[in-house]
């Protein structure tokens, strides 16, 4: 493995021609940001709070939530912290909560429809956020940079639904400015995201759910899965749409899926104008020190060509050198 000095590992990603990408961790839960830190994440692009409801026996209560949330934001200090809110059902069942049998539960209950299902579970959960960020807000040395984002839209009444429900909980407890956005994981967000886009601060695309809903491909098939590669061109091209919509309305984009911390991956969705890329832990200051050795124009004509390449051994063949 290669190794990358403890020196560089804080620097930050910025291409040769001084463009800066924003590098931030995927965490299951608090204990694990000062290691991510440590390693140079700039923040946190993917809390995956499911976790926490898996850890207790039951769902956990909105004061273990504040506390939970409370650490990752004083560890943070002021850093991105992007939540992504109860993501169950399809892989995930959650034991303590009814779920009916599927026949495909990924085409199923699962993650916003879920919440659909329990709003009040949604609410107890977004109201944790809110007060954690509201204490933390206290501090001036640790001003929350909360987002939150909902998993597995699929069309615009499910987010205004989801939106509307949030609107409500702010009401209860003013005071707070946060971010909320979506993750692009079902083909129907990305095509249509110019109509969501009007309507929110940030997209953040989860490849893995992505690639598995455009090819068809359960994501953990046990032959078939090789060919589901994220940096399939029918994936990129709807990065790409997601990334053009968020532009002509003020937003961003970030990868939250596998791609992000993919060699080729990662300078791709940088030429395709993304800018925070999310991935584990132990994948980012290989990931950066990578980022740092291309120019933004390299990558850019690299997107180009792989957006039009026909195949994704085509677009793995694309070396930056080359452009
Ligand atoms: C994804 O689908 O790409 C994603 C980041 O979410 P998860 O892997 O948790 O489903
Ligand atoms: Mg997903």
């Amino acid at each position: 493995a290669i190794r990358v000095a403890h020196d560089n590992r804080m620097k930050p990603a910025i291409t040769t021609d001084g463009v800066q990408l924003e590098v931030v961790a995927n965490v299951t839960n608090s204990s694990q940001i000062q290691k991510a830190l440590d390693l140079g994440a700039e923040g946190v692009g993917l809390y995956r709070s499911e976790f926490v409801y898996m850890e207790f026996g039951r769902e956990p209560t909105v004061e273990q939530q504040v506390t939970e949330y409370g650490q990752a934001l004083s560890l943070l200090q002021g850093r991105p912290f992007v939540v992504r809110t109860l993501d169950v059902g399809g892989d995930k069942p959650l034991p303590y909560l009814p779920m009916e049998t599927e026949e495909n539960p990924f085409l199923g209950i699962r993650g916003a429809r879920l919440s659909r299902l329990y709003p009040d579970m949604l609410k107890r959960q977004l109201e944790a956020l809110i007060k954690s960020g509201l204490a933390a807000d206290k501090d001036e040395n640790n001003k929350p940079n909360l987002k939150i984002m909902f998993p597995m839209i699929c069309d615009i009444h499910e987010w205004r639904e989801l939106k509307q429900m949030t609107a409500d909980v702010v009401n209860d407890h003013t005071g707070l400015s946060f971010e909320l956005g979506m993750m692009v994981e079902i083909p129907s967000a990305a095509l249509m995201s110019d109509i969501f886009a009007p309507e929110l601060d940030f997209f953040s695309v989860g490849t893995n759910d992505l690639t598995q809903y455009t090819m068809a491909i359960d994501r953990g098939h046990p032959t078939l899965s090789a060919m589901a590669d994220p940096i399939h061109p029918s994936i990129l091209r709807q990065i790409k749409m997601t990334v053009d919509s968020a532009d002509s309305h003020n937003g961003w984009v970030g990868v939250c899926g596998e791609l992000a911390a993919d060699p080729v991956g990662s300078i791709i969705l940088a030429g395709l104008g993304v800018k925070e890329l999310s991935m584990s832990v132990k994948a980012i200051p290989l990931t950066k020190s990578r980022l740092r050795e291309v120019s933004m124009k390299q990558a850019q004509a690299m997107a180009e060509a792989a957006l039009y390449a026909e195949s994704a051994q085509a677009v793995r063949a694309l070396k930056p050198e080359d452009f």
